[in-house]
């Protein structure tokens, strides 16, 4: 059973953010067409490959080979991971966001977010392509969370 909820881009195409150089890994079109603001839709380039730039200190989350450029201004939610605030989901789809992962680690001393988000996953409830700005599984994104809490609970 595959681990993973969207289908993962099928091509590795990488490009580098045109703000700060790093490299951006590709998503779909949908991602982008379901999360952006409408005055930034109205300039997307359907034809050309968009990316997304994870670091966390630059305000590019999208941008193609031309150096167009979409900022976190121009995205419906806030982006996990530039804005880490304690109600941006890491799971938009099931809405795992800071404040709860770390409260049921605080009362329980676990965390039932991956196993919960991977039941959903093999129900086929899963939409990280529309939900997730970052287009892709979060579960990545839940894993590392879930260990960063446990370790300063501990
Ligand atoms: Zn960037």
């Amino acid at each position: 059973m595959s681990e993973e909820c969207c289908s993962p881009t099928k091509n590795s195409l990488k490009a580098n953010c045109p703000v700060n150089g790093v490299k951006g890994k590709r998503v779909q079109t949908i991602t982008l067409k379901s999360l952006l603001k409408p005055s930034a839709l109205e300039t997307l380039n359907s034809e050309s490959n968009y990316f997304f730039c994870d670091s966390i200190d630059c305000p590019v989350v999208y941008f193609n080979e031309q150096s167009q450029t979409f900022t976190t201004e121009e995205i419906k939610v806030p982006v996990f991971p530039k804005n880490q605030g304690e109600e941006v989901p890491v799971c938009y789809c099931f809405n795992w966001t800071p404040t709860r992962i770390l409260e049921e680690i605080k009362q329980t001393n676990q965390s039932t977010a991956e196993s919960s988000i991977r039941t959903h996953i093999q129900a086929g409830r899963c939409g990280c392509e529309v939900n997730n700005p970052q287009g892709s599984c979060c579960l990545a994104n839940v894993r590392q969370q879930v260990i960063n809490y446990q370790q300063s609970v501990m």
